[in-house]
């Protein structure tokens, strides 16, 4: 295991971009996105991303120095086309294009579409709630194949379609609900597969249905699924994120009429709100802050538990990685050394 500070890693995650074409603003993006996501505890989201993301470059399956590009638009929505540039860069650009128009009308829609991987979607949640707005983002990933089988079926049909909503706390912290609406990630189950311990239940059936807890039974042939978390009620989420983040942005539902390309594309359709333009917005706020103590007075289960809101864990993680370091393990640390030396 390696410990790397943050900056240090940025640094290298930058200077491997830049070597690989982007520009310096784009380079300086993903290294911040991506060591961001290892800074908060989002491993599987993070640098481990790198050696991929140069290959696909390479491939033409991302594009450098792409910008969003406005398709069609109003005051209240505007889709756009990501036209396959990296998700650091478009995701900020289109969530920018939002937040003007939520400024502007109160409400808007963005419907993202073919931006290449949009990494970890709380970014674009902390990017909204850090300018005073409101966001809810469906997100779904097209054209790297399925991983999640919808409930009470066996095959995969889906990907691990992320939902996540993010609310601005005058004075104080955001709430950040972000999350992948599969029961676990793939990159868990591939953890438990290295390490030869089974992963928890619920998360994984054999491609004949049944329950299972052998991380192998993903990687089989045929392989297995991912379930959705909470059975009926979780795949009507990862649903509703395929359909609003894929039809509404143009960008597509997961269906066979595409071919796995071996590279994701990821579409999001994001809801932004200024509550200060729909709202008494002091009194939304003192109402935020009154329920997040109400749930914070229940007394905990466990001894020395307590009782958090979505998004705390991670800037707790944040803090103390911040200030210890980075942990690599070495298999990750390898790969980008080596990616590192190969793009010179
Ligand atoms: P997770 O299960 O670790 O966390 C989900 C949410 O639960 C977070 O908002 C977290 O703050 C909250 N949470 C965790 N513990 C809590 C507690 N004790 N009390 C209150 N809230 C708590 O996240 P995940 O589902 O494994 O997703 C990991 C990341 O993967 C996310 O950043 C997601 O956006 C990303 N992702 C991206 C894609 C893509 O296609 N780009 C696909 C899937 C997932």
């Amino acid at each position: 295991m390696h410990t790397i500070k943050d900056d240090r890693l940025r640094q290298l995650v930058t200077a491997i971009f830049a070597k690989a074409g982007c520009n310096a603003e784009e380079a300086g993006l993903i290294g911040r996105r991506l060591t961001d996501a290892n800074l908060v505890g989002h491993d599987s989201h993070g640098v481990v991303r790198v050696p991929a993301y140069v290959r696909w470059l390479g491939e033409g399956k991302v594009k450098a120095n792409q910008h969003a590009k406005v398709v069609a638009e109003s005051d209240g929505f505007a889709i756009i086309d990501g036209q396959r540039g990296f998700g650091q860069v478009i995701g900020g650009e289109a969530m920018d294009i939002g937040i003007a128009k939520a400024k502007k009308v109160g409400v808007a829609m963005i419907g993202l579409r073919h931006a290449h991987h949009l990494g970890r979607i709380g970014d674009w949640a902390e990017h909204c709630a850090a300018l005073g707005i409101i966001s809810v983002h469906f997100v779904n990933g097209v054209h790297l194949g399925w991983i999640v089988a919808p409930f009470g079926g066996m095959q995969r049909r889906m990907t691990t379609n992320p939902f996540c909503c993010g609310m601005p706390v005058e004075g104080g912290e955001p709430i950040i609900l972000d999350m992948a609406t599969s029961k676990v990630a793939e990159g868990k189950v591939q953890v438990a597969r290295n390490k030869g311990v089974e992963v928890p239940p619920g998360c994984l059936i054999t491609s004949t249905g049944e329950e299972t807890r052998d991380p192998n039974a993903l990687y089989a042939d045929p392989p297995g699924a991912l379930q959705a978390f909470g059975d009926h009620k979780g795949y009507g989420l990862a649903v509703f994120c395929d359909l609003i983040a894929g039809a509404l942005s143009g960008g597509g539902c997961n269906h066979d009429g595409y071919a796995n390309t071996g590279s994701v594309l990821n579409n999001m359709t994001s809801f932004l709100i200024d509550p200060r333009r729909v709202v008494d917005a002091n009194a939304a706020n003192s109402e935020v802050t009154q329920f997040v103590d109400w749930l914070k007075s229940s007394a905990p289960r466990e001894a020395n538990g307590e009782v958090l809101v979505p998004g705390e864990p991670e800037r707790r993680t944040r803090a103390t990685r911040r200030a210890e370091g980075i942990p690599i393990d070495d298999t990750t640390w390898g790969n980008l050394v080596t990616c590192a030396r190969d793009i010179g």
